[in-house]
């Protein structure tokens, strides 16, 4: 079904305000997103930022759009620094290890596909690798050169920053002047090689030692690195696409540069909606390893780690970063992530309890309404925790119900139950009993439902001695029996 009468907005980084987002196609989405580079455990800064895009895709798709959403690897031509100096981040993790670069690549790409399945992402619909593009990448360098904006010295190629700058804006994306730019850039030895320290690299000749290499028609080297997402993003979904997403950090110089060379080589920026998620912080700090300001995701996941006090599903945190809109800075503590396990645990029992609802004539609780304001979140930039406090609300709603507090007519209950599905598991991404203490809690569950049947067997039998025994004994453990016209539920504190 095409619900395309939701208008949504989008927060575009290019312009700075929130627009309407009118598709260049009608019915179809175009995103891209910068991947991640695998050479490290992925960052869970990254997992953030893929999450966000990862609940967009899913908004679109539940609006009925066909996407085509595509996610990059980036297996190669990484350098270690934005000045160009650095080695090629994959090939020394390789040398330090004393492994293949495909092994390496090999080993985090697998990692990376693990953190986000565990995660409940779904897959891009396209997830393309560097070193599958390199003939695409070489074609546009030779573009660019054609058309007087690269130069070649020494067997690599630069694009020329300051030339662009004539006719275009470069900083048009950061907000950023060239001069400003000169202004602070401190020469560097070693960088003779470039006409200027702002021009990039768009093929690096490699040295002797470098084992990730190609042949060109400038030397045996590698791509720079903001070549393959244009090469790829293009490829694609067109010189022109709707949506470029990636984290804030990637806005300078990455996304200015892939502008740049777009603009370079085919006339124009591809992208009409450029979405920058913002930052994940640690206790109020940037998280790095060099700080131990840091944790991966698996260690969150099991508590092994010094930083929490224990655990916490995937689930629970993928709830903990739905609770912040992704234009925010979301700082990760373990208040945070307690709070948000109560959160997660209250929504899913009041989930569980839909089914035991019984409908009534009337209802106290206006379904189409509740619908809308849930769809009107989303459609504001896809303001995940507004979305979530009309969640509670129905919550709050549920609870009443199954107290015999409040009531539903049939339509509504099934509208209720239709539209939570499609927020929570659809497109929140949520996943029933999404812990690790998955069958335990199965088993748990089976077992109490066992234990009332036979508290009302008992009853029938008027054992009322035995009955009230295991009331009490599971009030002792902290299950909570409540006995309704329709029947007995429970609740575990
Ligand atoms: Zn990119």
């Amino acid at each position: 079904m095409l619900f395309e009468n939701q208008e949504i907005k989008i927060y575009n980084s290019l312009s700075g305000e929130k627009e309407i987002f009118q598709p260049i196609t009608k019915g179809y989405v175009g995103m891209y997103v910068c991947g991640p580079t695998v050479y490290s455990n992925v960052h869970l800064g990254n997992v953030r930022t893929f999450m966000s895009f990862d609940m967009i895709f899913r908004y679109f798709k539940h609006l009925g759009y066909k996407v085509r959403y595509v996610r990059n690897i980036t297996d190669a031509g990484h350098l270690e620094n934005d000045a160009d100096l650095g080695e090629d981040k994959i090939t020394k993790k390789a040398r330090v290890e004393e492994i293949e670069p495909m092994e390496v690549v090999q080993r985090y790409t697998v990692d990376f596909h693990n953190v986000l399945n565990t995660l409940n992402f779904l897959p891009p619909s396209i997830e393309p690798t560097a070193t599958g593009h390199i003939i695409e990448q070489i074609e546009l360098i030779q573009t660019i050169i054609d058309k007087g904006l690269a130069y070649v010295v020494n067997g690599s190629v630069y694009f020329d920053v300051h030339k662009y700058n004539e006719t275009n804006e470069y900083g048009i994306l950061s907000k950023r002047k060239l001069e400003d730019l000169i202004h602070n850039t401190r020469s560097l030895d070693g960088q003779s090689d470039k006409r200027n320290p702002q021009d990039f690299a768009l093929w690096k000749k490699a040295e002797p030692t470098h084992i990730m290499r190609w042949s060109s028609p400038w030397s045996d080297g590698f791509p720079g690195w903001h070549l393959e997402c244009t090469a790829m993003s293009t490829k694609y979904l067109g010189d022109r696409f709707d949506i470029h997403g990636g984290g804030m950090d990637l806005k300078f110089p990455h996304h200015e540069c892939e502008i740049a060379q777009c603009k370079a080589a085919k006339g124009n920026d591809p992208v009409k909606y450029w979405m920058h998620a913002n930052m994940l912080e640690m206790n109020g700090a940037r998280m790095s390893k060099s700080s131990g300001n840091y944790v991966n995701p698996a260690e969150l996941f099991s508590g092994d780690n010094k930083i929490m006090s224990k655990g916490f599903s995937p689930g629970v945190i993928r709830f903990f970063m739905m609770q912040a809109s992704y234009r925010s800075i979301l700082d990760l503590t373990n208040d945070g992530l307690l709070a948000a396990e109560k959160g997660f645990n209250r929504l899913m029992e009041a989930i569980n309890n839909l089914d035991k609802l019984v409908p009534q004539a009337s209802s106290s609780f206006n379904v189409s309404e509740w619908k809308q304001k849930c769809y009107d979140a989303m459609n504001d930039d896809f303001n995940t925790p507004i979305l979530i406090a009309h969640l509670f609300e129905a919550v709050k709603f549920i609870n009443l119900a199954t107290d015999n507090k409040a009531t539903i007519t049939e339509a509504d209950l099934s509208l209720l139950i239709s539209t939570i599905n499609s927020f929570v598991f659809d497109i929140l991404g949520l996943k029933k009993n999404n812990n690790q203490d998955d069958s335990g809690a199965n088993k748990l569950s089976a077992t109490i439902e066992l234990l009332i049947k036979l508290r009302k067997e008992a009853r029938i039998n008027k054992d009322f001695a035995l009955s009230d025994q295991i009331r009490d004994e599971l009030a002792e453990v902290g299950i909570t029996l409540k006995d309704h016209r329709e029947g007995t539920t429970y609740s575990i504190k």
